[in-house]
């Protein structure tokens, strides 16, 4: 099979890379290079830049209504395409196409939000913040904005940044995971067809190189990321100290607190898919339960019951529930933690390695492993995996399961399984996480809420999409005036000014 060439998408078009570099991209699922990509430059990313550059004017003054309008057609085209992206995603990460769809159509829902940016670009106002001065504020766009997104969801998680950038009045340019770029460059397409002016979003495949480029370019005004948390805290201190705007979403360590007095085979059902489900890749999957008391033992017969279930293969065959991870490498990298969570006296429940897939031999596969009576020095609890292994630790009481968490670095998601108000309510307030579900195992904010963490999960101060997403893509201006009455003087004063 012939490797299909992509390309960059520059100033509304295909473009080649002016360097030589290509990436491969492979179908996790059979192990075969299915496209190569162009890497780009310091030279694509000057083109990139310069492009959006000089777009930005004449859409920073295209009226919010009419950028509204160009946004509400491209969310017509991306349901039509929809199922289209979806294999797309399928095909170059792996997850299922059912899970894909779900994904895409989380992503749609940003710019079904980004759709209402009439509204949400209202300033405030005040009248007679003196006599007869008056006071509004103004949110304008910040110029070239940058994404640079993970593997793990080819749609959506650049769904996050740019229609929110772009209905802001912003131009974008996109640098999605080398591993995953088809989707980005097929939405570039589709935006186009919906009226969107060449130059205000472009798509710019790449690595380090590309990265780096972004990061130092004087016309980048904001640098937006999602990835692991090494790069994410490397986006963030190069991005701040070259005076950028910059938010970086990283890696995560999801636990789920499960009381004796929750439903255990609701809590087992949840759990299940929320470890399991696309391979354990996704940066809300829950990874880590902690049992509290007795419910570790009856909740553990349910869980190994259900993940046994799971039917591994191909995304794109029916009844598979899980397809491969995304590379031979980190395929690896999880074999060996799994090794040493049993080197390191974890009870080994379900174990997924030398899982056979008819017609995937040479694919990325792992099947689902669970462990038991993990504790916190072990690689397997300190370690963000991102495969199909999820974990259980044990804890006496609440209190201890709630410090266990509050001590992990990272804080994106967590959930608590409970049938009483109470743990509820003190667990939304105790906790010190991003997002935190109640019986609600993978608690991603919809689109009209922010999305994002706290501590090594987020380097920054504003989370993604919803309100703050509009905060990151705007600056405020605060606007004083005053209409003197014909020949009204107020002589000059050198104090300071108190209007009131
Ligand atoms: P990654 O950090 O390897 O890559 C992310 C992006 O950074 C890619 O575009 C990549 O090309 C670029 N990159 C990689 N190494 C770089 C380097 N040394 N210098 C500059 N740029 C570099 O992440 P990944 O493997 O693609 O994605 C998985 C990670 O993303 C996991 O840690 C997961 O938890 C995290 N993630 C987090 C969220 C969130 O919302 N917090 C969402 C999705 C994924």
């Amino acid at each position: 099979m012939t490797a299909v060439k992509l390309h960059l998408w520059i100033n509304g078009q295909r473009a080649p890379s002016s360097g030589g570099r290509m990436g491969e991209i492979f179908n996790p699922a059979s192990g075969e290079v299915i496209r190569q990509v162009p890497l780009a430059t310091r030279n694509d990313i000057d083109a990139a830049v310069a492009a959006a550059g000089a777009a930005f004017p004449a859409w920073r003054d295209t009226t919010p209504l009419r950028r509204a309008r160009i946004l509400t057609r491209f969310r017509e085209l991306m349901e039509r395409h929809r199922d289209e992206l979806a294999r797309l995603a399928s095909e170059e990460h792996g997850k299922t196409v059912l899970d894909a769809v779900g994904s895409v159509q989380r992503g749609i829902e940003v710019i079904e939000f980004a759709c209402g940016v009439p509204h949400l670009l209202k300033g405030e106002h005040a009248e007679n913040v003196g006599r007869g001065v008056d006071c509004h504020s103004l949110l304008q766009p910040v110029g070239v904005c940058a994404g640079i997104t993970p593997f793990n969801f080819p749609a959506m998680v650049p769904l996050w940044m740019f229609p929110v950038a772009i209905a802001c009045g912003n131009a974008f340019v996109l640098k999605p995971s080398e591993k995953v770029p088809s989707c980005s460059l097929r939405m570039a397409e589709l935006f186009k067809d919906a009226g969107l002016p060449d130059g205000v979003f472009n798509v710019v495949p790449g690595d380090k190189e590309a990265v780096e480029a972004l990061l130092e370019h004087p016309d980048v005004g904001a640098i937006s990321f999602v990835g692991s948390t090494p790069v994410a805290r490397h986006i963030y201190e190069t991005a701040a100290r070259n005076g950028k705007r910059v938010q970086a979403l990283g890696g995560a360590k999801n636990h789920a607190v499960v009381m004796p007095d929750a439903d255990m085979a609701f809590a087992a059902d949840a759990l299940v898919g929320a470890a399991y489900g696309s391979a354990g890749e996704r940066c809300m999957a829950i990874s880590t339960v902690v049992a509290v008391g007795e419910a570790g033992d009856r909740l553990l017969p349910l869980l190994r019951e259900r993940a046994a279930q799971i039917r591994v293969g191909r995304g794109d065959t029916t009844d598979v529930g899980m397809g491969p991870v995304i590379s031979q490498a980190h395929r690896k990298r999880i074999l060996v933690l799994i090794g040493s969570g049993v080197e390191q006296g974890a009870e080994l429940v379900l174990d997924g390695r030398g899982i056979d897939v008819a017609g995937g031999e040479r694919g990325f596969f792992i099947g689902p492993t669970l462990f038991d009576r993990v504790t916190p020095d072990m690689d397997i609890y300190r370690e963000e995996i991102f495969g199909p292994v999820l974990i259980v630790l044990r804890a006496d009481s609440y209190e201890a399961a709630v410090q266990l968490i509050n001590a992990n670095p990272y804080g994106n998601g967590t959930a608590i399984f409970t049938g009483s108000g109470h743990w509820a309510r003190r667990f939304e307030n105790e906790i010190d996480v991003g997002m935190v579900g109640v019986n609600v195992p993978i608690p991603v904010p919809m689109a009209f809420f922010s999305f994002g963490g706290w501590k090594a999960s987020l380097f920054g101060d504003l989370h993604m999409h919803g309100m703050e997403g509009v905060a990151f893509y705007t600056r405020t201006k605060v606007v004083t005036r005053r209409w003197p009455a014909p020949a009204e003087h107020t002589g000059s004063s050198l104090t300071m000014p108190t209007l009131g």
